[in-house]
């Protein structure tokens, strides 16, 4: 059974939480076979004066016949237990699950067991009054099953439904292999084999008939199930099939031991059904069951307790109506002790231990957040969550070489490179055209309207009482001369090697911008008209001493400026006017002139 509910569990929950499913699975089949033993054991069957030495007893056990009925009924509430890892499988702490476990193998399945199997062991005990009362439950389907489902069905009203499964943004939770879940199933058959066939505790001429209505049971399950999800879903659906199997196995073991083949062919289709029909209301209250726990093991177990007051064969006396009666009330005995107790102990133990991981560890899984168990898979989707998170996309993702997401880490990295490249050029694109927004193509000096601005700002730092500053306005000789001799290209040459020439003399702070063709303007901060001269004079000399280097020729150029002071006497317009009409003044003049004016 603990290997069936194992893979079952496994193989329905998603990849990132199989390995705590199954975690779970060994922890509670451990807090069971202890629990139960030493404890659960002398509660459920020793008389009660004697539970006390029962426990002790327990400890040096030899007697054969009591150790093979101990762990036979070991195995049982271990069954009961492991129920309820399904149901809040995916986001319910290991510690909290491990604390139920433990409730439950102490006191509500020694409990209910008690009331219903109490008296198979001593001679004479008198605890299993629900038994004694005509109650029927042959190997569990209220015991086992119906309590385990009563406790899981606690439990998910407590720890609540997992993320994104119920709502208007809710998503499909899909399995993470459907062929472990059902091989599970299969698994889970062969232990109910161990489990009806042996619930009489010898081996008699009925037991080929229990493990016959066992296997009609579940057959009957898995085929109306099948049946029905293909009418409904227009194809059968694996996990209601395979759950539709258990519903059937569920539904007759209550009663395998008096079942007819019929009988168990009816109950088993009918309880096939179940899983499929209380979907929607589960939904409805938003009980989030894992894997389908409370519809195969709560509701199969409780119309299969409730049909053997149907079909059982009567004792004296009994009437049909009667013995409905009592398998009624043995459910709702069993049922509400065991639903009341575990709900109040999650309660109280929720005081003190965490029953639910927090989201992050919901979200990245319970084999990371419980186990530190990381995968391939789980790493790369670990990487690629932080970079779509903080956008760094300049790392490439790192993953377990020779694995399957190594493949899809090499095709991301190459999307991430082929991304960054596109990225690269965007930005370099984009450089450009900011740098375009205030330089001149040709020259890469300062055009015009960034000319304005510069002198705009220094204006308004001198009118707050900075320093004077000086402006010329500078324009080629005869250029149009040398457009026409050497051609438009030797022309561009000149404006360029000109702007070179003419920036490498200038200090950072000053400013030279083209205004025109081949008209600029040149900033000189901080600096007198005098001085300023001395240094547009060293310009016009360097340009003497450099000329232009062409092919075969060299090209000597000169050119004319205006100098003048600017100030916050007058505004830029005035001042730029007074160095135009310097400039003119030098053009007539007969050019390669600076001439300067207040
Ligand atoms: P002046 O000595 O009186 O200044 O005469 P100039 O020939 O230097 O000046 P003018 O204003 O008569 O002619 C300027 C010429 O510059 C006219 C135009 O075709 C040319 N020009 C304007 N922009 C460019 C350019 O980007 N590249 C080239 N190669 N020529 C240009
Ligand atoms: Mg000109
Ligand atoms: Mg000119």
């Amino acid at each position: 059974m603990q290997l069936g509910f194992s893979c079952l569990e496994a193989g329905s929950v998603r990849a990132k939480n199989s390995i705590n499913v199954v975690i779970k699975n060994c922890l509670d089949f451990c807090v069971s076979i202890l629990c139960f033993t030493f404890v659960g054991f002398a509660l459920m069957f020793a008389p009660a004066e004697s539970i006390g030495s029962q426990i002790l007893a327990n400890f040096s056990l030899t007697d054969t016949k009591l150790i093979i009925f101990i762990l036979f009924h070991a195995m049982f509430c271990a069954t009961t237990v492991t129920i309820i890892s399904g149901a809040i499988a995916e986001r319910m702490s290991l510690s909290g699950y491990v604390s139920i476990a433990v409730i439950t193998a102490v006191i509500i399945y020694p409990l209910c067991g008690r009331w219903i199997w109490g008296g198979t062991l001593f001679d004479g005990v008198q605890n299993d009054w629900l038994t004694q009362l005509g109650f029927h439950d042959f190997a569990g389907g209220t015991l086992v099953h119906s309590v385990g489902g009563w406790i899981a069905l606690a439990s998910v009203i407590i720890v609540g439904p997992r993320i994104g499964r119920f709502g208007d943004d809710s998503q499909p939770i899909r399995p993470s292999s459907l062929p472990l879940a059902s091989l599970g199933v299969f698994m889970l058959w062969i232990g109910w084999m161990g489990f009806n066939g042996g619930s009489q505790l010898m081996l008699t001429n009925q037991t080929a008939s229990i493990l016959y209505i066992t296997v009609l049971g579940g057959v009957a399950g898995m085929s109306s199930a099948a049946l029905a999800s293909k009418i409904v879903h227009m194809q059968p659906q694996v996990i209601l099939i395979l759950n539709g199997g258990l519903a059937g196995l569920v539904a007759i073991t209550a009663g395998a031991d008096i079942l007819m083949p019929w009988q168990a062919l009816l109950l088993g289709a009918i309880c096939g059904l179940l899983p499929q029909f209380s979907e929607r209301m589960l939904e409805k209250y938003q009980i989030d069951d894992g894997v389908g726990v409370i519809p195969v093991h709560l509701f199969a177990g409780i119309v299969g307790t409730l049909a053997i007051g149907l079909f059982m064969p009567l004792n004296e006396g009994v009437s049909r109506l009667e013995q409905l009666g009592v398998q009624l009330f043995g459910v709702v005995v069993v049922g509400g002790a065991a639903f009341s107790i575990a709900y109040v102990s999650l309660k109280l133990i929720s005081l003190r231990v965490i029953l639910r991981v927090p989201k992050a560890g919901e979200l990245v899984g319970l084999n990371v957040w419980e186990h530190g168990a990381s995968t391939a898979k789980i790493d790369l989707l670990r990487q690629m969550s932080v970079q779509a998170e903080l956008g760094l996309f300049n790392h490439r993702v790192v993953v377990e070489p020779h694995t399957e997401e190594h493949h899809i880490a090499t095709y991301y990295n190459t999307v991430l490179d082929k991304f960054n490249e596109v990225q690269e050029e965007r930005e370099k694109a984009l450089e450009k055209a900011v740098w375009l927004a205030e330089h001149d193509a040709l020259t890469g000096v300062k055009h015009r309207r960034a000319v304005t601005q510069v002198l705009t700002q220094e204006y308004e730092r001198i009118s707050r009482g900075g320093n004077k500053a000086s402006v010329a306005i500078i324009d080629i000789d005869f250029f149009k001369k040398i457009n026409d001799k050497y051609g438009h290209d030797v022309g561009d040459k000149t404006l360029i090697h000109f702007t070179q020439l003419v920036s490498s003399m200038l200090r950072k702070t000053d400013m030279f911008g083209r205004i025109g063709g081949e008209e600029f303007v040149l900033l000189f901060t901080d600096t007198e008209v005098s001085l300023a001269l001395e240094k547009l004079e060293k310009i016009r000399a360097e340009l003497k001493n450099c000329p232009l280097h062409l092919e075969h020729d060299s090209l000597s150029f000169t050119f004319s400026a205006g100098l003048t002071l600017l100030s916050e006497t007058r505004n830029i317009e005035a001042s730029l006017k007074a160095a135009d009409t310097a400039l003119f003044e030098a053009k007539k003049q007969g050019r390669d002139k600076i001439l300067t004016v207040d």
